[in-house]
């Protein structure tokens, strides 16, 4: 567990590019200097968020996320989508994308979701959430592609993803 404002030298995530980015976004968001970043655990590559999580708890906020080591760098890298979207972004081929501009986008996109959150009560947040669990819905019975391509569609996860792509380059 540790601090957005320092990455103690024992953190969990032991993968250099991701803890530059971490410190490098939390020197230049200090309005998310309350937000605790801790492990994830297993990845689920059939998860819409497949590289980690934000929770707005009543009394804190959370960023989960892997240690990205090589395991669950490969996973991260299955979702089609996000290659995708990383790659139209940076004007490069799909292929061409690598485990770091992968990782710099998932923290930043984490980070997205915290800004977001930074501006919005505990009861706001709630009540967006239900909003988007009806929407998803919806998409129950769509194929997984299409219900990723949908999730991503979302206010919030728009809003995160937006935030990162603004940011990839500077943190490359
Ligand atoms: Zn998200």
């Amino acid at each position: 567990m540790g601090d957005l404002v320092e990455v103690p030298p024992d953190f969990f995530i032991g993968y250099a590019p991701a803890n530059l980015a971490l410190s490098h976004l939390s020197m230049v968001t200090p309005e998310i200097a309350d937000v605790l970043v801790v492990p994830l655990g297993e990845i689920n590559p059939k998860d819409g968020h497949p590289g980690g999580n934000f929770q707005y708890n009543r009394n804190s906020k959370l960023i989960r996320l892997p240690e990205f080591n090589e395991h669950d760098r490969e996973q991260i890298g299955k979702l089609g989508g996000l290659r995708k979207l990383v790659a139209g972004f940076l004007k490069i081929k799909p292929d061409s994308v690598t485990d770091e501009m992968f990782v710099v986008f998932t923290i930043a996109h984490e980070i997205g979701h915290a800004i977001d959150a930074s501006s919005k009560t505990f009861e706001e947040w709630q009540e967006i959430g239900l909003k988007e669990e009806g929407i998803m819905t919806r998409y129950k019975w769509l194929p997984l592609k299409k219900r990723i391509a949908g999730y991503r569609q979302l206010p919030r996860e728009k809003y995160a993803d937006d935030f990162a792509l603004a940011r990839l380059n500077k943190l490359l």
